[in-house]
């Protein structure tokens, strides 16, 4: 049977595609209807048809599933944020221990029977809302010509107005309706992205949740370089709300979707925020503190993981899986501001960041310093570029014969091989040229930590034709209501 647009079609859901889509099969045709429930029955309405699927609207909840929730979030549906807020955090949790088996499966090529055997069950959060320390708000300008911000509506550049997403902290509403007071009593124009006029851009708000610092970052285009008009106004009604630590601007003038300006001018207070993260022994019940802790710098531009109270799992089960005995020569791969790096410095004899952000590795240098470590070092360009100069495969770049000048300028010494490598790459994985390289300098551990399970997937296979097993897989949720997937894998070299 065929179905055509705006055909009404009842299904139920069977399964969730990985954006979080409802999937169901009515005549052995197969539906994905957004919104739509694993163990609903919904009617819902052809939008989209080809050949053998079809993307359909849900229009009805004719039985609503067991794992169904009441959203917290008036804007769920149409913000791109949150695909699962309907869905029941366990069953959030199921869907996400899946999608890292399915993927390791399919795209990685590992036996089940492997995967099952080593893989543990995810580490899900306590408080799944309010956990972001980062949010990015655009604004803009409504139909009658009123300034908003909010989020984007799903696969669009529309605002819809919203000051309190639920998964930030709840200083953000307080900043912004500050900054929308500022910018309607001071005429300050909100950009507009088919025009490329308008000044103000993008909010950045960042909180350390350990130090309850606030750090603001206005995103502006400022071709006439005249900045925020009246701005110790603004100043001085941001510095009120408890914990403002930091105020600065962003110049981005380019039509671009890239959110930050490469230049960030602080206007009040310090550059920087402090958070601090401490160490947990992921072996015992519970995950108990282990009394280490550490303390972070970090700048507008540096990444640094946006769910502190995840990532403090995350990391700590990053060294659990490296099993450090106090001798070893870590390498971390795309390292930021040096968090997971730092983290291993405390039970490894040498530890070297690699990381593209001059900036992030500028922070990472301080971070050392701050936290008195002496045996790591961060060196600036990308791992695929630099990782084979610097393990003394290439000729060195300058500066004489077992030199090495990365791309800060910075000059380094031969380096010791590790005898355990740490990547964490963005959402693309790693670069294959990376991979090679890490493969040829044979550490007896690699432990991976990824946001995308399938590129994870692609780059483990690689890695383990390459001479390596699959040892550890764990999911540490970092972003609850959303199908986004943090994994650690940890693998050791089976002496090819
Ligand atoms: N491990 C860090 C950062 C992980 S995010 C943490 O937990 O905070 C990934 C990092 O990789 C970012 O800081 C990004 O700037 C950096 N990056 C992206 N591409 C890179 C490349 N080709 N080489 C090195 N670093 C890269």
């Amino acid at each position: 049977m065929e179905f055509r647009k705006n055909d009404y079609v009842t299904v139920t859901i069977e399964d969730i595609g990985s954006d979080g889509e409802g999937i169901g099969k009515a005549d052995g045709f197969t539906l994905f209807v957004k919104d739509a429930v694993i163990g609903d029955t919904v009617e819902a309405k052809i939008v989209k048809n080809k050949k053998n699927y079809a993307y359909a609207r849900l229009e009805r909840v004719l039985k609503p599933s067991p794992f169904r929730v009441e959203p917290g979030c008036a804007y769920h549906r149409q913000c791109g944020g949150c695909q699962l807020q309907a869905l029941s955090y366990e069953e959030q949790l199921r869907f996400k221990q899946k999608k890292i088996r399915d993927n390791l499966v399919r795209i990685g090529g590992f036996a089940p029977e492997q995967v099952d055997a080593c893989m543990e069950p995810i580490i899900g959060m306590e408080q799944p809302f309010r956990y972001r320390n980062k949010a990015q708000y655009p604004v803009g300008t409504d139909r009658d010509g009123g300034i908003v911000t909010g989020f984007y509506a799903g696969r669009t550049h529309t605002i819809i107005p919203n000051t309190d997403c639920l998964l930030g902290a709840g200083e953000n509403k307080e900043i912004l309706e500050c900054i929308l007071k500022y910018m309607r009593e001071n005429h300050v124009s909100a950009y507009n992205e088919v025009t490329g006029e308008g000044l103000l851009r993008h909010i950045l708000i960042r909180k350390g949740f350990a130090s309850g610092e606030l750090m603001v970052c206005l995103v502006i285009n400022d071709k006439r370089g005249s900045g925020l008009p009246r701005r110790e106004r603004l100043i001085a009604a941001l510095r009120q709300i408890p914990g403002m630590t930091s105020i600065s601007v962003s110049l981005n003038n380019e039509r671009t979707n890239v959110i930050m300006g490469r230049e960030i001018r602080t206007l009040w207070g310090s550059d920087t925020i402090s958070d601090t993260i401490r160490v947990r022994d992921m072996r015992a019940p519970g995950y108990p503190f282990t009394g280490r802790e550490l303390t972070f710098g970090i700048s507008p531009l540096s990444f640094y993981q946006v769910n502190p109270v995840q990532t403090e799992k995350l990391y700590s089960l990053a060294l659990d899986y490296a099993g450090l005995t106090g001798r070893e020569t870590v390498w971390d791969l795309y390292c930021g501001i040096g968090t997971i790096s730092l983290f291993m410095a405390c039970s490894a004899g040498k530890v070297y960041g690699v990381e593209i952000v001059p900036q992030a590795v500028e922070d990472a240098r301080r971070n050392a310093e701050r936290n008195g470590i002496k045996n790591a070092e961060f060196l600036a360009g990308k791992a695929e570029e630099i990782l084979p100069g610097l393990c003394g495969e290439e000729k060195p770049q300058a500066g004489g014969a077992d030199v090495f000048q990365d791309a800060a300028g910075s000059y380094h010494g031969p380096l010791e091989k590790p005898d355990v490598i740490v990547v964490d790459p963005p959402r693309k994985g790693c670069d294959a040229v990376c991979l090679d390289t890490m493969l040829r300098m044979a550490p007896s551990r690699i432990v991976y930590i990824s946001c995308d399970p399938t590129t994870l997937a692609r780059d483990l296979k690689l890695l383990c034709e390459g001479g390596y097993e699959l040892r550890r897989v764990r999911g540490v949720d970092q972003f609850a209501m959303t199908v986004h997937c943090e994994t650690a894998a940890l693998l050791e070299r089976t002496g090819q």
